[in-house]
């Protein structure tokens, strides 16, 4: 097996699988070092009781909270990583999420780069990813001069008829960006797809544009990239100078296995990422690699996500509701002087989520009957970085996450609104009288939006990476997965994600050269 490679990619998600793909045209070596194993095309994929009660695709690992609790984090180790799961809604952050900002529970700081300097990779990662959308609904759209590659998913008839309700008074929804590959370029498959199976499932007709289908697939057909599964990147390891990291230490099949690159980045998650760094501690770098600034792990962010389901006397026929958000209350609201969030459209929750939600009001009932009559909402509030909040390492060497929630105010106003426009909606309709709305909130465990464990910027006092995402403190690591977050803004990280991998992959590009 050829150990030594020119760049070395830990982790294949949303960051690694992205940049492999900007690399394989330079011709250098590339490794892609991936501690899971592809997902298999296998009739459990679209069956919710597998994929959520029994957790077919998810790690068994567990991570331990602040009071050291075991818990099961909610995150998957697979080729392609989180995006083989996610709902692909591709959302550009806006641009006052790069400035500081005002909130109920403190100071958003500002990012060192501004949005106009990560919009033409917004632009190529909304092209590789096949994002269907409309620009020009959405008042709080950050400007470009480029479309959607993609026209917007056409609603479904229930869905047409709500987006139209809410728009008659007066707010104003917009079509959810989603990345789906629906063969319109005429390099995917023609034969129709069905979308209902599609947030929170792996795809295994492969129109979900993940970053296995989209990215890692293409890069593979380079003779150049090459990927090695269920290799689990256990340290890094530096060279006399400390400056460099010369050998990355892997654990595959209970082997240990060292390779060596030229240039080293990270790709293995913000916690993993965070994790790896901290594992790689020694004699002279007690508190781990890269970590001079002691913000290797800290500012922890995971977003205030939860759900909220309508249950009314309305028929919802459709198959696949997600497929319009509202970001009327993202900087304020007519009651709020500060950002509250987003409130999207989400795939149906899973049968057991379902029943045992509804299982006080409407007993008996089965899941048919509930989801033909309810609408499933995703919130989502920015949560603020906070130096407290962390990931460390417990001395068994297991993951623990340090974290408390904070402006809570956003995210309970935010539900307010919901509410409202739902209460508003059913003076005007009476089938939506007497909704009973459930839902949740997401705690510890609901780590799909890990972010900002290894913050970017100018000052090596204040951040863990430089402009570029190379480590202040080495020369040849870096990072390009969700780590690198200053603060999360509240739309879905992934199209970010890779916009920054493609930032980075042209820097290395031009450092290859
Ligand atoms: C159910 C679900 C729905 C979601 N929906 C959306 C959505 O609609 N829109 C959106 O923007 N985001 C969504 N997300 C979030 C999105 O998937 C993540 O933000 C994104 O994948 C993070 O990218 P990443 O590169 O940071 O990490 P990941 O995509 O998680 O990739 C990290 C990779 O590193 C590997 N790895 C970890 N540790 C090691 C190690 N030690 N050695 C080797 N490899 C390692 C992992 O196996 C994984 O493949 C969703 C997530 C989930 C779970």
């Amino acid at each position: 097996m050829n150990t030594k490679y020119d760049i070395i990619i830990i982790g294949s998600g949303a960051g690694g699988g992205t940049l492999a793909y900007k690399l394989a045209p330079s011709g250098k070596s590339i490794l892609i070092l991936e501690r899971g194993n592809y997902i298999p095309k296998e009739k459990e994929n679209w069956d919710p009781k597998e994929v959520f009660t029994n957790g077919r695709y998810r790690t068994t690992e567990k991570w331990y909270d602040k009071n050291d609790q075991p818990f099961s984090p909610y995150t998957h180790y697979a080729v392609g990583g989180n995006t083989k799961m996610y709902g692909a809604a591709l959302f550009r952050l806006r641009e006052n999420d790069f400035k500081e900002t005002k909130h109920f529970g403190g100071l958003s700081p500002a990012w060192p780069i501004s949005y106009d300097e990560l919009e033409p990779f917004y632009t190529e990662a909304e092209r590789l990813y096949s994002a269907h959308g409309e620009r020009g609904i959405d008042p709080t759209e950050p400007k470009t001069k480029s479309g959607y590659p993609f026209p917007p998913l056409k609603h479904e008839p229930s869905m047409q008829e709500l987006y139209d309700s809410i728009r008659s008074l007066g707010y104003r929804p917009f079509p959810l960006p989603i990345g789906v590959r629906l063969g319109e370029n005429g390099k995917e498959g023609s034969s129709p797809v069905r979308l209902s199976n599609f947030d929170g499932f792996p795809d295994p007709t492969e129109a979900k544009a993940d970053a296995q289908v989209v990215s890692l697939k293409e890069a593979l057909r380079a003779p150049n990239v090459s990927l090695i599964t269920g290799a689990h990147v256990d340290r890094l390891l530096t060279d006399k100078s400390g400056k460099r990291v010369s050998v990355v230490e892997v654990t595959r099949h209970g082997e240990k296995i060292s390779f060596e690159g030229d240039i080293v980045v990270l790709a293995a998650g913000a916690v993993n990422s965070a994790a790896i760094l901290l594992r790689s501690n020694g004699r002279s770098n007690p508190n781990g690699l890269a970590n001079s600034s002691g913000l290797v792990g800290r500012n922890y962010m995971l977003h205030q996500n939860g759900c909220i389901i309508n249950f009314s006397k309305k028929p919802n026929t459709s198959q696949f509701q997600k497929s319009f958000s509202l970001s009327d209350f993202y900087s304020q609201a007519n009651d709020s002087e500060y950002p509250l969030g987003t409130i999207q459209l989400m795939g149906k929750n899973d049968p057991d989520t379902v029943l045992d939600l509804a299982k006080d009001y409407f007993p008996g009932k089965s899941f048919e009957e509930l989801s033909n009559h309810s609408i499933d909402f995703w919130i989502t509030s920015e949560d603020l970085p906070d130096f407290n909040n962390q990931v460390t390492l417990r001395k068994d060497g297991s993951i623990q996450t340090i974290y408390t929630v904070n402006n809570r105010e956003a995210y309970n106003r935010l539900k307010k609104k919901l509410f409202e426009i739902l209460d508003k909606l059913a003076e005007r309709d009476p089938l939506l009288r007497d909704a009973v709305r459930v839902g949740y909130d997401l705690g510890v465990s609901g780590v799909s939006h890990q972010m900002g464990t290894l913050k970017f910027g100018k000052d090596p006092k204040f951040s863990v990476l430089d402009l570029n995402c190379k480590a202040h403190d080495l020369d040849n690591l870096y990072a390009v997965d969700a780590s690198f977050f200053v603060s999360a803004g509240a739309y879905n990280p992934s199209l970010t994600i890779m916009a920054n991998a493609l930032r980075v992959g042209k820097h290395l590009l031009g450092r290859l050269k």
